[in-house]
């Protein structure tokens, strides 16, 4: 069966989409540590991260060094934050996260965004792609 992510990239599930090419794909956290907060996720469904053979891990990394960049001009914060944890959906992705204290780092607080708040923010984040 398709994961969850492969239906995003697939158009079955709907998302808040920042960004696509040939091999990687990027929409909004759905339960965000900050607001911006972005997953990047090579189209080919893998599980672990360092099971991605080294072309598709090189190329997820570049391009999600292009989609934070765009975060880090849409949202003021700290910095961007990256992390690959992979517990929840077992199809390789990449968090992209806002940080304003380390507290957006531990995915224990959450920010309830309403839709017209999510689809803004995709839309600023994608302006400065
Ligand atoms: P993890 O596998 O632990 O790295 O976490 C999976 C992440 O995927 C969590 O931050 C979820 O909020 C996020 N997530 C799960 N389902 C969706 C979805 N349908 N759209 C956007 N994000 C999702």
């Amino acid at each position: 069966m398709s994961s969850i992510f492969t239906k995003i990239v697939q158009g079955e599930i709907p998302c808040h989409k920042i960004a696509e090419d040939d091999d990687f794909f990027a929409f909004l956290d759905i339960n965000p540590n900050a607001a911006g907060h972005t997953l990047c996720v090579p189209k080919k469904e893998v599980d672990k991260l360092l099971d991605l053979d080294e072309a598709t891990y090189m190329g997820l990394m570049a391009f999600s060094r292009k989609v934070g960049l765009a975060i880090e001009k849409a949202i003021p914060c700290n910095r961007v934050g990256l992390t690959v944890i992979g517990l929840e959906v077992p199809h390789v992705h990449v968090h992209l996260i806002p940080l304003h204290s380390m507290a957006n780092a531990t995915f224990q607080n959450k920010e309830k965004l309403s839709p017209e708040e999510f689809k803004a923010i995709a839309q600023k984040i994608r302006a400065n792609m």
